[in-house]
């Protein structure tokens, strides 16, 4: 049967199942694309139906997440957790908290994150989570009491050697610092049940960093094979959170410079691009003040807001979106590439539409999905459950080091896998990468 037939009949299988679900197919028609293809020429893999194991959730959970509000409301939202596959550890992956949040969003991360975690090199299978609850706009207490609910049904599926989330969209520091009290009050013990937890209480070094460090480590491989660097460079990134932030910091660092940020409201513009000074205001701005992008106006009024929009249109010699899903569509990519951007580096998942990547593909440009590109975060969370196994904290310089030598590691697998006529596919690279890490420990665990 040729390849495309293969592709298409599992695709109409797990449509089937699936039914409502876009992003999850989106995500997982475009591991099938590339990964079929290669599972019919290995003969170990072949008629083992591994692919549709994988895309099949090992345990679903929802549930109820009552509490109340301040003004002494009762609210109700959904509680979920993907246990998507422990074939090399226990399940990882963020916890989400979003209006946004369903059960499609939740299986595509979930996906992703098997492959993800797979490039890693580190024992971790694939798991997300969350709730539609949306932290915005609520107080701190509000937050608290949506935690505690929350951990009140999820500590029973989770523990440092069977399910270890960790932050995502809507859950950073202070989220995690409520969900760790919960759980420890509901198990009495003190593990390292969750990652991303404060320094002073078991987390690791570099953990908020890792995610947009990584990133920009990633880029600089990817550039490196064109004799190009980051230097000098403009770049042009999406979202103003956890991962944008870090990603803008070490660009910084690296001489590049940054000209846009954004968030749902839309996006800032400042030519002379950002400097240390400038990212601690963003800082402040957003995790202090939890303020809206467009206060950065206030400080540095020679910016300019651009309610509504994205900023794919500025020109730009490299792109990041580290805000959300299938926030850059095949017009946006159009205009980075009519505008003379060489690459682009996902922090965020999936933030390229199919038709982007397509394009970015077709034009041979420096292109890294997510699943490789952002993996600098579960990898050092992944460090983080190892010092906390040590009972041992590594300084900043060997978190670092170690990040960057993962980011090193994922990009040669990308390049082992997706390379063809000196052109490196990292899409195709990255899926078969995390593919055969993932399959060959199912293989040899059984039909489970
Ligand atoms: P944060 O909550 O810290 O920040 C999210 C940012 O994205 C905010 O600026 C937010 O703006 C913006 N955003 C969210 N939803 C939308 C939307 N629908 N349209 C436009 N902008 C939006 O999250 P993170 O930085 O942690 O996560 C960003 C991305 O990176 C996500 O895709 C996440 O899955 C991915 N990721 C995160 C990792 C981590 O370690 N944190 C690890 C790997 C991947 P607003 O405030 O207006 O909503």
């Amino acid at each position: 049967m040729n390849t495309q037939k293969l592709v298409n009949n599992f695709l109409q299988l797990v449509v089937k199942r699936n039914q409502n679900e876009p992003e999850f197919m989106q995500a997982v028609t475009e591991v099938a694309e590339t990964v079929i293809p290669y599972i019919a020429k290995q003969d170990i893999y072949y008629g083992q139906n591994i692919l549709l194991r994988m895309v099949e959730p090992e345990r679903v959970i929802s549930f109820r997440v009552a509490w109340i509000d301040d003004n002494e409301e009762i609210q109700v939202n959904r509680g979920y957790r993907i246990e998507m596959n422990s074939a090399i550890g226990p399940y990882k992956g963020g916890l989400r908290f979003h209006p946004d949040v369903n059960l499609s969003v939740l299986k595509f991360l979930a996906f992703e994150q098997i492959f993800k975690n797979g490039l890693t090199t580190l024992p971790m299978g694939g798991g997300k989570g969350g709730s539609d609850f949306d932290p915005k706009g609520r107080s701190d207490t509000e937050v608290m009491r949506f935690c505690q609910s929350f951990m009140t049904e999820l500590f029973r599926h989770i523990g440092p050697n069977r399910d270890i989330p960790a932050g995502d969209i809507g859950v950073g520091s202070r989220e995690i610092g409520y969900l760790f009290g919960q759980y420890k009050r509901l198990k009495n013990e003190f593990t390292g049940v969750l990652t991303g937890k404060g320094i002073s209480w078991g987390g690791s070094l570099i953990r908020p960093e890792a995610t947009g460090y990584g990133t920009v480590y990633f880029v600089e491989k990817m550039l490196e094979t064109k004799g190009e660097g980051i230097k000098d460079k403009k770049v042009v990134i999406s979202g103003s959170g956890n991962v944008a932030q870090y990603a803008a910091e070490k660009v910084v660092q690296l001489g590049g410079k940054v000209i846009t940020l954004s968030d749902s409201s839309g996006y800032i513009y400042d030519e002379e691009g950002l400097n240390e000074e400038k990212l601690q205001r963003i800082f402040e701005i957003k995790n202090t003040q939890r303020e809206r992008i467009s206060k950065y106006l206030e400080y540095y009024p020679k910016a300019s807001f651009h309610a509504g929009k994205t900023p794919w249109e500025v020109p730009c010699d490299i792109a990041l979106p580290c805000a959300t899903q299938n926030e850059l569509n095949g017009k946006d990519a159009k205009m980075l590439l009519d505008n003379g951007c060489i690459c682009v580096g996902e922090g965020a998942n999936m933030p390229s539409t199919p038709d982007a990547v397509h394009l970015f593909l077709d034009k041979q440009i420096l292109f890294a999905p997510g699943k490789a590109s952002n993996a600098g975060g579960v990898a050092v969370s992944g460090l983080e459950m190892a010092q906390n196994s040590l009972r041992y904290n590594w300084t900043r310089e060997e978190v670092d080091e170690r990040l960057k030598s993962i980011m090193v590691d994922i990009h040669k697998s990308c390049q082992k896998y997706g390379t063809e006529n000196s052109f490196t596919n990292y899409v195709k690279g990255a899926n078969i990468a995390g593919f055969v890490k993932v399959a060959d420990a199912m293989l040899a665990q059984g039909v489970v």
